[in-house]
């Protein structure tokens, strides 16, 4: 008895803050609203604008990019990417960034000349890089320790499947899939015909032209606060601004944002939704920066394990520390099994630079962070039963439903190039229709 009356209230409310938010909010009326200026999202704004439908984008930063991190030295003006480096040499590419005027060249292979030194203490082990075989793609739900150790001939690549799998948590815990999804065949392939770089080895470049491109297209800095209307007739979205309360209407909504739960809330999930998104696990990754390290210039190294399986290093860990194109500034990357705050991130950075000085390849002075970013939550994953279950069958159906589309990582794999296809090719077909 007491539920319909509150119902009603809350309808009332509802009803009341609309007519009222019509009235004093600004409201932006568009084809279709997309949550999230990352790889997935900016492409999507773009391909979409360029086939006549009018977009909004909302980005919660106040740039663009998602993952790309540059930092550009203050004096010399020299670009260092330190997130997104790397893509694929394929036509969607170079077609996009044709599209957005960024100049790109295919480069040579990257990462050579690394030392190898134990992921824990920093301590020099006995470990050369083999060549990779071929390997064989299957029994994809097994945990990919149990498929190294049925697949001899391919246990020597691992350490280089590793390489390219940095955030993907546990590695030989997750399921096989995940590990092929970031290392398919276009990198086995890319790693002997090479991949796309931006030319002036600024990534940021990409956000930059789409930024200007897109104009007043692209709301930054802003977030969806709630949902006033999600249906298959259309969405209204309250979103907060820089400069204020905003009302989106749009005909569709397509979200790129990482589908966990707590990201979600202000999208009046309903039970199936709810459901399904609460099931994704997170990895974390984090990168920065770091200067006064005490490391002689072009000191490189890469973590793995002394004692371990196909010495795989055991997470957390420091990936790697690797020279930039910047004096006396190392690439430092952090991966672990879950979410970790980032002062503890921090200090493990920190006290890894330690390790390296106390073992005697740097002089003992103060490191200090020049960049340090969080790329958590990073791999999104289900384990393997709910993928035999369905799970993905599921989520895929979610295309469409209640006036929704989806793409980004958690849809398909970590990789900018593979996304943009994915994305070309699976979600914007129905936003186009
Ligand atoms: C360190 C690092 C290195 C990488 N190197 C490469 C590489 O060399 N080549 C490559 O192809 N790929 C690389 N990747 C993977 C690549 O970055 C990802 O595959 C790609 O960025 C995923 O795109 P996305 O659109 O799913 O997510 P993202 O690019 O992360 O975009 C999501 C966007 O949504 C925004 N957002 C989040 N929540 C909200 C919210 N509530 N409201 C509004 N906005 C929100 C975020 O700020 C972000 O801009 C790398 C990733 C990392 C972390």
């Amino acid at each position: 008895m007491f539920q319909p009356a509150l119902r009603t209230l809350a309808i009332l409310g509802l009803l009341a803050y609309t007519s009222f938010a019509h009235r004093d909010e600004e409201v932006i009326t568009r084809d279709i609203a997309i949550i999230g200026g990352g790889a997935s999202g900016t492409f999507s704004a773009v391909r979409l604008r360029d086939q006549g439908k009018s977009v909004i984008l909302i980005e919660k930063e106040s740039i663009l990019g998602g993952h790309t991190n540059t930092y550009q030295d203050p004096v010399t003006k020299v670009p260092v990417d330190y997130g997104v480096e790397v893509f694929h040499a394929q036509q969607i590419v170079k077609d996009y960034l044709d599209r957005l005027n960024v100049s790109w060249v295919v480069a040579p292979n990257f990462g050579v000349g690394s030392i190898y030194l134990d992921g824990q203490t920093a301590q020099p082990i006995n470990y050369t890089s083999p060549d990779l075989p071929v390997a064989r793609w299957q029994e994809l739900l097994q945990p990919f320790g149990d498929f190294l150790a049925k697949h001899p001939d391919i246990n020597n690549a691992s350490l280089t499947i590793f390489r390219f799998g940095q955030g993907l948590g546990d590695f030989l815990v997750q399921p096989t899939l995940y590990v092929f999804k970031n290392f398919g065949l276009e990198i086995v392939q890319a790693l002997s015909t090479g991949f796309l770089a931006v030319t002036s080895q600024n990534n940021y470049e990409i956000y930059d032209h789409a930024t200007k491109l897109l104009g007043s297209d692209v709301l930054l800095s802003s977030t969806v606060i709630s949902t006033l209307h999600r249906e298959d007739n259309g969405v209204t979205l309250v979103v907060q601004t820089p400069s204020g309360r905003r009302i989106v209407k749009a005909k569709k909504l397509l979200i790129a944002i990482p589908q966990k739960l707590e990201n979600l809330r202000a999208f009046d999930l309903d039970h199936h939704e709810a459901g399904l998104f609460g099931q994704f696990k997170n990895t974390g990754y984090w990168t920065s920066l770091v200067t006064n390290t005490g490391l002689p210039a072009g000191f490189n190294t890469i973590s793995v394990g002394a004692d371990t399986p196909y010495n795989l290093p055991n997470v957390p860990l420091v990936y790697a520390v690797v020279p930039t194109a910047i004096d006396g500034i190392f690439d430092i990357k952090y991966g672990s099994q879950s979410s970790l705050p980032d002062d503890h991130v921090r200090r493990e950075i920190l006290s890894y630079v330690k390790k390296l000085q106390d073992n005697g390849f740097a002089e003992k002075v103060e490191p200090e962070f020049v960049r340090f970013n969080s790329h958590t939550p990073f791999e999104l994953t289900v384990s393997p039963e709910k993928i035999r279950g369905g799970f993905y069958k599921q989520l895929y159906g979610l295309q469409g439903y209640r006036g929704t589309w989806y793409t980004g990582a958690a849809f398909h794999t970590q990789d900018s190039s593979l996304l943009w296809n994915f994305t070309e090719s699976h979600v914007l077909p129905g936003l186009l229709k």
